[in-house]
């Protein structure tokens, strides 16, 4: 039976491809969890989208369903004292403000269809300030265009525009809206994380910005946005209003990158997490002030705690492509028979014998972006094995790493001194302790990987006093975590990098004719 006193956090997980429900106990341990996968809708080529509604519904039910689990392992919903949301990024909803109905699927982060948009967006005057007061540069990423396809596309959306009735909403926000009770009690709220991924936030002030709304050529008069309320808020997020936890405080939310940061703990100015998923995503805590790039990474809001306490920024770069290659090995090549067996292979050999991969299956992120690369392998010889190409595709992900922690320095003028990792690729040995000679400092894998679900429970619990501050957090989640040290020395790590950085120059281009 769990103690009377005990209190547990619950933390909502809405991911691309499911939802989740974990609840934590004070330690940070997961105790009881549910997961939903929902459908991937693809209507043509580069479109993703979502149905919002069958969202709103694959959630409640992983709630229900972790607490069931909670409750058979003796525990008392009771003891449940909040909730916080953790979301992905940029998916963008619009909805009416009369009904509180949604007017079309959810376009998702992934989807490229505001291409064309983002090149005329490209061609108007201002384009170039727009980085310096939001801190992203114009892609098919921010949710603004999403919004503006809306608008543009679906007529209910343009009439609901006309009439002065648009909500638009990232997935938090929506999340928040229908948890509560949908225009019944009408919370329309956002948090500074969130609201950095729409490109109408001033990211100095974390408020909107006439001059960002003016270049969009939106009409606030016609269009609802969220009020942005700090991450940890003991009331804006209001209660559920459904669930076996109706009545139970939303206090905490951030989008999934900056919650993987707040669960690894990286609090402190100078720390760093990646997440090596189907895509990896480094985020470095810059401190209170944000830092534009100069060096192709982006500005985010790391997370806000409210109170007395100073938001906090990060420097964000991201790979298109990192797990999916192991994947790639896997599934198009049969290299293997599973993702962690792709990793035993690389292990048959000691390097990857003069191959160098490079995995820009469509074309290469940060720090580079390039569109016009495609993937190519390099180095291959009569000697070459397949081990020895395994290896390369893990190495790829470790040297583009490297490439990002060295944008992050010039541009913070900090070195890292440790990196935290997660995701399914992080699971690798080889790929930690590869990454760890390639970066030439240590990398920490905490034994309990569910850093994002965990950082919603904290921004959650810091908000209802489950921790009294983020000190009280240091011990949460460090035991069994296993450190890899660099086992090389650095001018090998340069050279290899060196020639990774030649493979890089000579891959530009293959699209180009
Ligand atoms: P996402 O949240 O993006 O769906 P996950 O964090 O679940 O991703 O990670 C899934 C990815 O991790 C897959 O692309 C898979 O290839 C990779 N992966 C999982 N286990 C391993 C492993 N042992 N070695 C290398 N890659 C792995």
């Amino acid at each position: 039976m769990g103690s009377v006193a005990e209190s547990f956090i619950g933390s909502i997980d809405q991911g691309t491809t499911s939802s989740r429900f974990l609840i934590f106990n004070k330690h940070g341990d997961p105790v009881a969890s549910h997961q939903i996968e929902f459908k991937q809708i693809y209507p043509h080529p580069g479109w993703h989208e979502h149905d919002p509604l069958e969202i709103i519904d694959s959630v409640e039910k992983c709630i229900d369903g972790a607490v069931a689990a909670f409750e058979q392992q003796g525990h008392s919903v009771n003891s449940i004292k909040a909730v916080g949301i953790t979301n992905q990024r940029e998916t963008t909803v619009v909805w009416d403000k009369t009904t509180g109905e949604p007017l079309y699927n959810a376009i998702v982060w992934t989807d490229t269809r505001t291409q064309a948009l983002v090149r005329r967006l490209k061609l108007r005057l201002g384009a170039d300030k727009l980085q310096d007061l939001c801190g992203l540069p114009l892609s098919t990423y921010p949710s603004v265009g999403k919004l503006l396809w809306f608008i543009e596309n679906v007529p209910a959306a343009k009439e609901a525009y006309e009439k002065g009735n648009l909500c638009f909403g990232t997935m938090d926000t929506w999340l928040a809206f229908r948890l509560n009770g949908g225009i019944k009690r009408n919370v329309f709220v956002t948090d500074p994380s969130n609201a950095s991924r729409t490109m109408f936030m001033n990211i100095h002030t974390l408020k909107y910005d006439d001059s960002l709304i003016d270049f969009f050529r939106v009409d606030p008069s016609k269009v609802h946005l969220p009020e942005i309320v700090p991450s940890a808020d003991k009331t804006k997020y209001g209660s559920l209003a459904s669930t076996r936890l109706t009545g139970v405080p939303i206090t905490g939310c951030l989008g999934d990158q900056s919650a993987a940061l707040v669960g690894q703990k990286g609090f402190n100015e100078g720390q760093a997490k990646s997440t090596y998923g189907t895509g990896s995503f480094l985020l470095y805590n810059v401190g209170e002030e944000p830092v534009i790039s100069t060096h192709g990474l982006l500005t985010t809001v790391a997370f806000d705690f409210g109170g007395n306490t100073k938001p906090m920024y990060a420097l964000e770069g991201s790979i298109a492509v990192a797990g999916s290659s192991v994947k790639f090995m896997v599934d198009n090549l049969g290299f293997a028979e599973s993702s962690s067996k792709i990793s035993a292979l690389a292990e048959t050999v000691e390097d990857s014998g003069g191959v160098t991969f490079v995995t820009a299956f469509s074309g290469l992120f940060a720090p580079y972006w390039i569109d016009d690369a495609q993937g190519t392998i390099f180095g291959i010889t009569a000697y070459t094995q397949r081990g020895h190409i395994a290896r390369a595709t893990l190495e790829a992900t470790c040297f583009q790493t490297r490439a990002i922690l060295n944008a992050m320095e010039k541009d913070s003028k900090k070195a890292l001194t440790e990196l935290a990792v997660d995701g399914g690729m992080s699971n690798s040995d080889l790929t930690m302790q590869i990454q760890s000679n390639l970066i030439g400092i240590p990398v920490n894998r905490p034994a309990m990987r569910e850093t994002t679900a965990l950082g919603a429970a904290i921004a959650a619990g810091i908000a209802v006093g489950t921790w009294k501050s983020i000190d009280e957090l240091r011990e949460v989640n460090t035991q069994g975590a296993t450190i890899f040290r660099p086992e090389i020395p650095k001018e090998n790590s340069d050279k290899r990098f060196a020639r990774w950085t030649k493979a890089v120059e000579m891959s530009k281009g293959w699209l180009g004719d």
